[in-house]
């Protein structure tokens, strides 16, 4: 059962002081590319933030507000992207996105889910991923002659965008076994990670799924768990833990391909062509992946911690190895956008599915910051962002995808 009461110092604590909408003021370079919170940018009301959300919270906990169905609506506008949780924790110790999403597991719980959510949640329970396609095709894109190693303690998670996105896992391969990494693939036994289960709010199904996912990892004595996709890396980091013990690490696949660059184990190209590219920090892979800590303790005045609280500010996500990944491409120059690393803007993409003006109102936003510092490609490495950002404007901009494009740079066996 969701249980607001566990945050009521996070819902009683916010004095409305907006930061969580805002860059802190010492990165801004002016009010164009200031704003953090998506929702609150395109909808313009104060309800539509992480400060209005608390607002919502105190007022269902009091009782003053119950759950229906125009409140879910409002509610799961919200992308979580958790721009307004680590800018809050700039300015004090609250949890502001782990509250949003107990109010969206309270909805949900009180029987609002969304429609679309819903039809999400049954995708994922009947065919174990987020489109509803069928699940033995899901590996149906390997080449016939692709060998793993079964005996491997390491795996490669497709994820449930294998589906639309293929060639970002065969490049994942590809680095792979040019790097030597011994891996093997989980075929009819890899299942949706549950990411959005987790964050929408259907805590009961996510936790049946989750665990289901981490026996079947302990079954087949899976130590390292490699993905090619944002999502499912936050959500092994900063949802697992939340549900069951995990004992396997996680890792990107620009983490590992960063390492073995270091290590001179992948060889690149020099005759790729000169480009200026930004990097898209994606949320699950930057400021949304350290790793979950459970904390149980009393707060005391002040909002002192007892014991202290290991909080999740985003410093720790991923941000240097798909930065060194493109600064070791021969040709790219990388020019860094304002609102980057923990501070990076979202794509607008909330799952399975795009979600028409919001959507594209928030990724042309993040497009017209990326042309706005002379860069011709934004790069990420995150299938949800792929959909969100590769898209047709006067910008003039590309779209590529860090796994393929350094799959791409890799220099053949003989060449020079
Ligand atoms: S930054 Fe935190 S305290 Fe300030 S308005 Fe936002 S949620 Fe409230
Ligand atoms: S999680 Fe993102 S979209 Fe949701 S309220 Fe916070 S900043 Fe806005």
């Amino acid at each position: 059962m969701a249980d607001l009461n566990k945050l009521r110092y996070t819902i009683e604590s916010c004095n409305h002081c907006g930061q969580c909408k805002w860059l802190l003021p010492g990165r801004m370079s002016g009010w164009d590319f200031a704003a953090m919170c998506p929702i609150h940018e395109y909808y313009l009301f104060d309800a539509y933030s992480g400060q209005g959300m608390l607002n919502i919270a105190g007022e269902i906990l009091s009782g003053k507000m119950s759950h229906h169905e125009d409140l879910a609506e409002m509610l799961y506008t919200c992308t979580a992207c958790g721009a307004c949780d680590i800018n809050c924790k700039n300015v004090r110790d609250m949890e502001v996105l782990d509250t949003i999403l107990e109010l969206r597991r309270d909805c949900a719980e009180a029987g609002y889910l969304p429609e679309v959510r819903k039809t999400e949640l049954e995708k994922v329970m009947n065919t174990h991923n987020i489109y509803g396609l069928p699940h033995e095709q899901r590996f149906s894109f390997l080449p016939e002659d692709f060998k793993d190693d079964p005996e491997a303690d390491t795996v490669l998670f497709a994820g449930c965008s294998a589906y639309r996105h293929p060639e970002t896992i065969l490049a994942a391969i590809k680095i792979l076994k040019a790097g030597g990494v011994k891996f093997r693939l989980l075929y009819e036994d890899e299942w949706c990670c549950g990411a959005s289960l987790w964050r929408m709010g259907a805590h009961k199904e996510a936790e049946e799924l989750i665990k289901r996912n981490v026996e079947t990892f302990r079954a087949k004595g899976v130590k390292t768990i490699i993905t090619a996709c944002a999502e499912c890396f936050g959500a092994f980091r900063g949802g697992y833990p939340r549900f069951v013990e995990t004992e396997f690490r996680t890792l990107h696949i620009t983490q590992v391909a960063a390492e073995l660059l270091q290590q001179g184990k992948l060889l690149l190209r020099d005759d790729g062509e000169d480009m200026t590219v930004t990097y898209h920090d994606p949320c699950m892979l930057g400021r949304l992946s350290e790793e979950y800590v459970h904390w149980d303790g009393e707060i005391q005045s002040w909002g002192v911690h007892v014991p202290e609280k290991e909080w999740r500010r985003g410093e720790f996500g991923v941000y240097e190895p798909p930065r060194e990944i493109l600064r070791a491409i021969p040709g790219v120059k990388l020019q860094e956008m304002v609102r980057s690393y923990e501070e990076a803007w979202c794509c607008g993409h909330k799952g399975a599915d795009i979600d028409g003006e919001f959507a594209a109102y928030t990724a042309g936003e993040r497009r017209r910051e990326a042309a706005s510092v002379g860069a011709e490609v934004i790069v990420s490495c995150c299938p949800f962002c792929r959909e969100a950002l590769d898209s047709k404007d006067d910008y003039n901009l590309k779209y590529m995808d860090l796994t393929e494009l350094l799959a791409d740079n890799l220099r053949e066996e003989g060449q020079v």
